[in-house]
């Protein structure tokens, strides 16, 4: 396994493997690696030759600093999981310094009303960090794929828009959400959840699928309340939003219509840990 800091040692070991006619993947990651992150990189190590890792703990996505210092930054125990399972593939951990030179600032993109709610709304520039991101690792790596998990789905289809704008030769492969036992979407956000708040963060999951179940039978607005409701109910979690969207363009439903597909999305905090989630409806 290939632990690489800088650009170009990356560069010159990925060009002689496209030489050689190996096709590449690309896994973008924050670090703090989980075994939801593992089933991307098992789709990666399925689809590809070469599988990159990127991790990186990307400053210019986060709208909130004790965010951003909380994060938690594990490389070396990273680094183990993945020599343990994926002894062939290549980790790119660079620094700060070498992802933005001195300018750490990003790009204003236009992504249309794909960027307008949930995740664009409450993290104002999210989506502009993740694009220069993700677009300054996508034209370093040139990958053929590049896996994105539908646990941030909003981001999945953002990326998807940013390689239509950047015209980028990448195909994006979607990945389905890894839960743990209880339904909690894995996220490395759950490391720093008490027991309890871990635990009682399943009412997450629990709503999804309620609504899931109940959805064809009741209106939005019934569907909303009972959710607010069950929320309002729990002294663990505070809802930051819930919304049902169509899965296309993730413009709020107000009403449902026959033909198109929708998704439920919630993002709720316990304690200072923001968690989100989202399930497909029809
Ligand atoms: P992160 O390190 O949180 O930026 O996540 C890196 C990638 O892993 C993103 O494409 C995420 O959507 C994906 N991911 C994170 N958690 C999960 C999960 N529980 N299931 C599927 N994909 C995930």
């Amino acid at each position: 396994m290939h632990i690489i800091h800088e650009k170009e040692i990356l560069e010159n070991l990925l060009s002689a493997k496209r030489k050689a006619g190996k096709k590449i993947g690309l896994v973008p990651t924050m670090g703090a690696l989980h075994t939801g992150h593992l089933s991307l990189v098992e789709k990666a190590n399925t689809t590809a030759d070469v599988v990159v890792i990127s991790i990186f703990v990307n400053p210019t996505q986060f709208n909130n600093q004790n965010d951003l210092a909380n994060y938690p930054r594990t490389l070396e125990k990273d680094s183990e999981l993945l020599a343990h399972h994926y002894p062939d593939c290549i980790i790119f951990a660079p620094s700060e310094q070498t992802m933005y030179s001195d300018q750490l600032q990003a790009n204003t993109y236009e992504f249309g009303p794909l960027a307008n709610y949930m995740e664009g709304q409450f993290r104002q520039g999210h989506f502009d960090g993740v694009g220069t991101i993700v677009n300054k690792l996508l034209r370093l790596v040139k990958p053929d794929f590049a896996f994105f998990g539908e646990k941030d789905y909003q981001q999945l289809l953002i990326i998807k828009k940013l390689v239509e704008i950047e015209k980028l030769p990448v195909t994006i492969i979607p990945c389905s959400i890894s839960r743990e036992k209880n339904g909690l979407a894995r996220s490395s956000r759950n490391e720093l959840l008490t027991t309890e708040q871990r635990e009682r963060a399943s009412l997450i999951f629990q709503s999804l699928q309620d609504v899931k179940q109940e959805f064809g039978t009741k209106s939005v607005i019934e569907l909303s309340g009972e959710i607010e409701k069950k929320f309002k109910n729990s002294a663990i979690l505070k809802l930051e939003y819930f919304i049902i969207a169509n899965a296309e363009t993730l413009e709020p439903a107000k009403k449902i219509e026959t033909g198109t597909k929708y998704r439920a999305f919630i993002a709720a905090y316990a304690g200072e840990v923001r968690l989100i989630d989202n399930m497909a409806l029809n």
